[in-house]
């Protein structure tokens, strides 16, 4: 049986990003996704772009599913939304929270991803496949890991179908986080997100605003290559497949790659899976 992944794009926003993008895409059909993800900016920037980037690869015949985030929307915008998601085609929603630029305050009519999964199921009933997001690694706004890990619960028992993990580079914390869901009978598949190392900066600034750790270890040794990215991508290489081999290895139900609009690294890590 064929190991499932999944790929995520965020919308491109200039003509020339999205001709590049198409361009990726077609690279990384070669790996037969199960689906991709497009990602949805809270601000409000790319949300069109969302769509439009999801309808594309709906033509190019690979299920898509747009990311959808709560904060600062109403039920009638979300509602909106998920009418124009139907006509389009779409069978399938990443639903999240998300986070409003600083300056835009919290405002909306939800503040919860549970309160959007719910809310999407009592409008729409088992229409879409539902993901949301899992953080083996502890939400940085989270109370406690405890409360983290019941906010993820609550999510599941909303409706939601499958957790895709915020990046990480311990496998334990993902062992740890899925092991906590099943003593809590909790029984929904959690795909881990894997963000391939192209970039040390690009790394760094991610992993600070989204409470990633990235072991010392990884950390030194990106630092001491400087702007050497030929090292820093050979290097990234060997890191992220062990990760994803030791994941495969512990029985994870597939994988999802931050593609970061790029085709190369994840391609290299897939040929190295052997997938
Ligand atoms: P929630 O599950 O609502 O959790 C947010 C915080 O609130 C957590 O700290 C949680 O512990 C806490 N919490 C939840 N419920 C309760 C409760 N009842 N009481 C008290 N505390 C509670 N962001 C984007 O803007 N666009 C994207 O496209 C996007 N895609 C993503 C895809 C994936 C796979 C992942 C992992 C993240 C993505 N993000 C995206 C980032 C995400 O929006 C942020 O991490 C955001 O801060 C939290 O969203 P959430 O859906 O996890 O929120």
């Amino acid at each position: 049986m064929t190991f499932p992944i999944s790929l995520e794009y965020f919308p491109p926003k200039t003509a020339e990003g999205a001709e590049k993008l198409r361009a990726v895409r077609q690279q990384l059909y070669a790996l037969k996704p199960e689906f991709c993800s497009v990602t949805f900016g809270a601000g409000g920037s790319t949300q069109d772009g969302t769509l439009q980037t999801v309808t594309e690869i709906l033509r190019e015949g690979c299920p898509a599913a747009p990311h959808l985030s709560c904060i600062g929307q109403t039920r009638e915008s979300i509602r909106e939304r998920l009418a124009a998601y139907a006509a389009a085609g779409i069978r399938r929603i990443v639903a999240l929270r998300g986070d409003l630029p600083s300056g835009y305050g919290l405002g909306g009519e939800f503040r919860y991803a549970s309160e959007l999964v719910a809310f999407i199921r009592s409008e729409t009933g088992r229409q879409f496949h539902l993901e949301v997001a899992a953080y083996p690694e502890v939400h940085p706004q989270a109370k406690s890991p405890d409360s983290d890990i019941d906010a993820f619960i609550a999510k599941c028992e909303a409706g939601a179908d499958a957790g895709i993990t915020q990046y990480f580079f311990n496998a334990d914390a993902y062992f740890r986080f899925v092991g906590e869901l099943r003593r809590r009978n909790v029984n929904v598949p959690v795909v881990p997100g894997i963000m391939p190392i192209t970039s040390s900066t690009q790394l760094m600034r991610f992993s600070d605003a989204c409470g990633a750790e990235i072991p010392r270890w990884i950390r030194l040794r990106l630092q001491a290559f400087g702007d050497d990215t030929a090292s820093i991508r050979a290097f990234g290489l060997d890191v992220v497949t062990d990760l994803c081999e030791r994941l495969r290895a512990g029985g994870v139900p597939g994988i999802h790659f931050y593609t970061m609009n790029q085709s190369a690294a994840t391609t290299d890590i897939c040929r190295r899976l052997g997938l």
